[in-house]
């Protein structure tokens, strides 16, 4: 899939959180999706649809699209493409007990909103990964590998850091 940057509409500060959403960045997926239903193509993946009620040829292609204009859909995504299932420990937890977060925190550069750059990690995981990363960054910060670089909190919500 390609993997799209955040549409010059959004702002972000030097830190990675998202400043300001432009009316923009709404009204561009609404734009899309009647370009697609008009063209009678998936808004997603651009396959052809067998009917012009809605613009995605499934619900996965509905989530996905979603996910690149709201955190909370792209979030029910990570979940469920994650099968619910927390990638530091491997346990499969309720949805509710569960975050999604950057694998390459966004200060360090990793991407906000691309789905390959998020990941779901449980409750216990989540608070591990925080608090190494203050750590490292109260001890002078040397820049993790992204390999292993400590876990941003999520850009709202997700994170109780
Ligand atoms: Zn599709
Ligand atoms: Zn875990």
């Amino acid at each position: 899939m390609a993997r799209p940057s955040p549409p010059p509409s959004v702002r972000v500060g030097p830190n990675g959180r998202i400043l300001a959403l432009s009316v923009a960045w709404f009204t561009e997926g609404a734009r899309l999706r009647t370009e697609a239903r008009r063209a009678a193509r998936c808004v997603e993946c651009g396959r052809s649809l067998p009917s012009r009620r809605t613009p995605y040829c499934s619900r996965k292609c509905q989530w996905k699209f979603h996910g690149h204009f709201f955190w909370d859909s792209a979030r029910s995504y990570v979940l469920l493409r994650d099968r619910y299932t927390c990638r530091l420990c491997g346990v499969r937890r309720r949805a509710r007990e569960l975050d999604v977060d950057h694998i390459v925190e966004v200060a360090l550069g990793g991407a906000a909103l691309e789905y390959s750059n998020l990941q779901t990690v449980c409750r216990t995981c989540h608070r591990e990964k925080t608090r190494a990363f203050n750590a490292r960054a109260r001890s002078g910060g040397a820049r993790p590998e992204p390999a292993e670089a400590a876990v941003a909190p999520s850009e709202r919500g997700a994170s109780e850091a």
